[in-house]
């Protein structure tokens, strides 16, 4: 606990602003009749004096904090219009618990009606099918076009077809559930049909993917669920990349003591393909069979990047100015979140930091200032390892090139699982969802 605290010093600016005010998996209806008087804690946006045209693409983590934040400090005088194609926000974090039963997706979905009603954010539902980065607009699935002095392009990932997995009938019985909602109640389903002694074999794509700890922690909430409700089960864990890839004490000690004799880790896997009708999935270890299979595929930039034309590392993440999020390829366009190359793990926490340092440079731009030359980010994690016990990790980061922020020496660190983590994870999520949402 006590090094904790200390990380937190180093967080500044950067850090949560904690405004969880009794903020929690928010009632998503409930919110749009709520007024500021009621909830007493909204900053009203003021006019600054600073105008602009801001359109922000995705509402999600880093979304949602962006268009919140270009208002709470930018104020009146900047446009933001959020675009969205759900009506609600279903958050990937803690979504793992819902594999367990300790949650539900509704529990996990949040509102834009505070953007909205508290910081007037024009929230329209919609997907953005085109961006024209030189006549600077973005045209609607529905025909409308929306010009901007700024644009904020913030749609987390899309992800590679795995062969075997081609159809939607195969993606329905091999689901990822690694963007949460229905398919994480289809594989908690699945899960519980499981007999005694059943196999779940899970694969992890190589890195970079969203949420380094993610599948290991889904490995051990798994394996914690089956050692109780169905005996003799096992984890199969397929790894592409060549080791665990977070918090590589606290999960060799899950995998080799917690959960010994129901995970089996193996490291430098690749897939040929899937017969999802089967179970069967074929890699170069060898081939298997399981009661459930849980193909997580290789991740890339939200597709509006990537068919744009404006995924420039590799054709599917984008390079961006750290300073600022303004992409490499395209001026007045900023990426944040998961869809951006920045040497910042693809994480939630992180798309929230992103998203408050971007928003801050488009102040500063659009008022005729530069960017903060050296922005620090924080980014908080934990992950349950048992149905009460969880770990947490911790980074902070600072500029190293223009491209690319680096780990600031002697400011990170990781926990092992305790009853105490566990109960710390829910307030943290609620803070950081608070942060992003209210
Ligand atoms: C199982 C799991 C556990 C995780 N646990 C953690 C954790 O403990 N801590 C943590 O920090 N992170 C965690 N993450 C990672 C976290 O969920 C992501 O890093 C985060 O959501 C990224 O934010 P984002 O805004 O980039 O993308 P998202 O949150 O995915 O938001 C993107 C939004 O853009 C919208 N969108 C996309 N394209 C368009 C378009 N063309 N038009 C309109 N809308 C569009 C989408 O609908 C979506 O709402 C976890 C992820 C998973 C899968």
């Amino acid at each position: 606990m006590t090094k904790r605290r200390e990380f937190l010093k180093y967080a500044g600016a950067s850090s949560l602003a904690l405004a969880a005010s009794g903020f929690s998996s928010l009632a998503w209806a409930d919110s749009k009749t709520r007024t500021r008087s009621t909830t007493g804690d909204a900053t009203v946006p003021t006019n600054t004096g600073i105008v602009g045209n801001v359109v922000v693409i995705g509402g999600g983590m880093a979304g949602a904090t962006v268009a919140k934040y270009l208002r709470l400090w930018g104020g009146t005088g900047i446009k933001v219009t959020l675009v969205e194609r759900d009506p609600f926000y279903t958050s990937s974090i803690m979504s793992n618990l819902v594999l367990s039963g300790q949650r539900n997706v509704s529990s996990l979905q949040f509102s834009y009606g505070f953007l909205a009603s508290r910081y007037g954010v024009t929230v329209k539902q919609g997907e953005v099918v085109k961006i024209d980065p030189v006549g600077r607009k973005v045209s609607l699935a529905d025909g409308t076009v929306l010009p901007y002095d700024r644009l904020i392009v913030a749609p987390g990932v899309d992800f590679d077809v795995v062969p075997g997995l081609e159809t939607a009938d195969a993606q329905k019985r091999v689901p990822h559930a690694w963007k949460a909602g229905s398919q994480t109640t289809d594989l908690r389903n699945m899960i519980t049909a499981m007999p005694n002694g059943g196999v779940f074999a899970m694969t992890i794509p190589a890195a970079p993917y969203r949420c380094p700890p993610g599948p290991y922690e889904r490995a051990c909430v798994v394996a914690d669920w089956l050692k109780k409700n169905r005996p003799g089960s096992k984890v199969l864990v397929l790894d592409a990349n060549p080791g665990i890839q977070a918090e590589v004490n606290t999960f060799t000690t899950a995998f080799t003591s917690t959960h010994k004799g129901v995970i089996e880790y193996h490291s430098g896997v690749t897939i040929a393909s899937v017969n999802a009708a089967t179970g069967d999935i074929f890699t170069n270890i060898g081939n298997t069979r399981a009661n459930v299979l849980n193909v997580i595929p290789p991740h890339r930039a939200g597709k509006i990047l990537t068919s744009n034309g404006l995924a420039d590392v590799g054709g599917k993440w984008t390079s961006v100015d750290v300073r600022s999020y303004e992409a490499t390829v395209a001026p007045h366009l900023h990426v944040i979140g998961d869809a951006a190359a920045t040497g910042q793990p693809k994480a939630g926490h992180i798309a929230n930091q992103e998203a408050k340092v971007c928003a801050d440079a488009v102040i500063r731009l659009l008022s005729g200032r530069t960017p903060d030359p050296a922005p620090v980010t924080n980014s908080a994690c934990y992950s349950p390892i048992t149905a009460d016990t969880a770990s947490w990790l911790t980074a902070v980061y600072g500029v190293d090139t223009m491209n690319s922020m680096k780990v600031i020496p002697g400011a990170s660190g990781e926990g092992h699982a305790t009853q105490d983590n566990f109960q710390d994870m829910s307030k943290w999520f609620s803070t950081l969802m608070s942060d992003s949402f209210a």
